[in-house]
């Protein structure tokens, strides 16, 4: 029978795996001074061994030789638990079985004393995906579980686990494996096989399955397809590259087309598909690079010797965005990435930056539009209708910024009145204006910019970012007439968000007009 790399090579015993000594060692103690805990939680990223462990662990507890920290490995009990068929291990998929019903199931199968073993051990992978329902119902039990009982659960998101849970368990984290590591291992793999290694091809598989063995034994496992006797970099690399490569084409094909309904499903399947967050996010970060290399030099030039896509790719690609707009992305990803990294909303982070950067046709044409006020450009000057949306990088000369008329009130109150009204004019198809003229209800110099909501901003957008700016301190600089661009932006930075200098105004947009202008992608 044919088998899968990863079934073949599964470690059985706490010594054979890799990368988790810190987990091994301890669990090897425990099982040697009789102090297994009755609930373990296992925390990491897919691949990385939790599930071997859970069995290894299961198979000291029930080896008939055991309990052992050495599991035989041939007793009855050690191969049914080594492939997940032993009657008294229950492997559960918590993601399927995630409601009340499944774990008063499992609470009343729980009483009962083991078919054949020493323990009766239940593995809940995924256990964040229960109910909190559920987690009630098994929280009774993990208080007070029959002796004979084991919990063993795995998440990769241990955040969304109730505190309750959390503090029953004993926790160990699995770190990611490091490439040496999973070089090592794949390299004693291929001479087990017979298999030979071209330089480089086991490195980039290391590199590209980023500390999961699983993805890298995967990998590998395809790329015997091609060959039985050896490994060769350009296989892997085809192996490697396709589905990545397509998914990250894809998703900037997206962003250009201002498609951010689309946009976001693709980030949500790349995440239910099991890609880490931060991953993800470099991944795409590094794209845009190629993308933005792409710009200044020929495609075969070596700088782009590594690119994700191919050069026709890039090439049409990089048509698609200006310099700026490119590194204003790679900002918002690198944003996103800090804020996901220290935060546990992380997908949220990435959402918004997803929304921001399918979103750079309104960006630049804030930037043009301001350019143009600057010019004195008149309010009534619509050049900027929705049929323009156009990503062209030439800023269109209006006709007051060829005639190079000034208009008397060119400061920055009325650029940012004319910029607002611009802006309700090109969503008025999908929302309308969303006030009506300020100077029909406030007559006088206030008229311009009221000093409750300003002209052009949902009411509740705008209370939101007063009470981000702890309420007065924004409010105040509007009423002094600060240009509402500098008061937004103060906003952005209590928010912690940081935009690039180079395009502070249309960060600043972001806030402008959230609600409208997006009905149509
Ligand atoms: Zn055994």
């Amino acid at each position: 029978m044919y088998l899968v790399f990863a079934r073949k090579y599964r470690p059985h015993t706490f010594d054979d795996v890799i990368g988790q000594q810190h987990v091994a060692r301890t669990l090897k103690n425990a099982v040697r001074q009789g102090r297994v805990a009755h609930a373990y939680l296992f925390c990491g990223s897919r691949g990385v061994g939790k599930t071997s462990m859970a069995r290894i662990l299961a198979a000291a507890l029930n080896c008939e030789d055991g309990p052992t920290e050495t599991p035989c490995g041939r007793c009855d009990h050690c191969r049914r638990i080594a492939v997940g068929d032993d009657l008294d291990v229950m492997e559960i998929d918590g993601a399927s079985n995630r409601g009340i019903d499944e774990v008063r199931e499992l609470r009343q199968n729980a009483k009962i004393s083991p078919a054949h073993s020493r323990f009766k051990i239940y593995y809940i992978d995924e256990v964040h995906m229960l109910t909190s329902q559920a987690f009630n119902a098994l929280l009774k039990t993990l208080e007070e579980p029959p002796p004979h009982v084991k919990f063993i659960f795995s998440t990769t998101d241990p955040q969304q686990l109730p505190d309750t849970v959390k503090s029953r368990c004993q926790r160990f984290d699995f770190r990611r494996i490091s490439d040496a590591e999973i070089i090592k291992h794949l390299q004693q793999i291929c001479s087990k096989e017979e298999l030979a290694t071209e330089k480089g091809a086991l490195e980039a598989i290391a590199r590209a399955a980023r500390g999961g063995m699983r993805d890298a034994l995967g990998a590998l496992d395809q790329v015997r397809a091609f060959s039985d006797s050896e490994v060769k970099l350009d296989q892997v690399l085809t192996v490697l590259g396709a589905a990545r490569t397509r998914t990250l084409t894809d998703m900037v094909a997206a962003l250009a087309g201002s498609k951010t309904g689309n946009a976001l499903k693709m980030a949500h399947n790349v995440l239910l598909s099991g890609i880490d967050l931060l991953d993800f996010i470099d991944q795409l970060s590094e794209y845009l690079r190629d993308v933005l290399v792409a710009k200044y030099c020929r495609t075969d030039d070596e700088l782009l010797a590594g690119a994700i896509a191919d050069a026709d790719t890039l090439r049409r690609q990089s048509e698609l965005f200006t310099p700026e707009q490119l590194l204003y992305m790679l900002q918002i990803l690198r944003e996103a990435r800090l804020r996901a990294r220290r935060d546990t909303t992380g997908k949220l982070a990435f959402e918004l930056a997803i929304i921001k950067l399918s979103r750079l046709d309104d960006l630049v044409h804030i930037q043009q539009t301001l350019d143009a006020d600057t010019a004195g450009e008149p309010v009534e000057n619509n050049n900027y209708s929705t049929e323009d949306r156009g990503r062209k990088t030439e800023a269109k000369p209006t006709q007051a910024a060829q005639k190079g008329e000034t208009k008397e009130g060119g400061n920055g109150k009325d650029r940012i009145k004319n910029m607002v009204r611009r802006l309700q004019d090109r969503s008025k198809g999908n929302a309308g204006p969303q006030t009506p003229p300020a100077t029909a209800s406030h007559p006088g110099p206030a008229a311009d910019i009221p000093d409750d909501v300003p002209e052009g901003i949902s009411p509740e957008k705008f209370r939101q970012i007063q009470d981000a700016a702890g309420g007065a301190e924004i409010a105040g600089e509007i009423e002094k007439n600060t240009p509402l661009l500098e008061a937004f932006i103060r906003a952005d930075e209590q928010f912690d968000l940081r935009p690039v200098k180079l395009q502070k105004s249309q960060e600043t947009k972001q806030d402008n007009t959230d609600q409208g202008s997006e009905s149509g992608s």
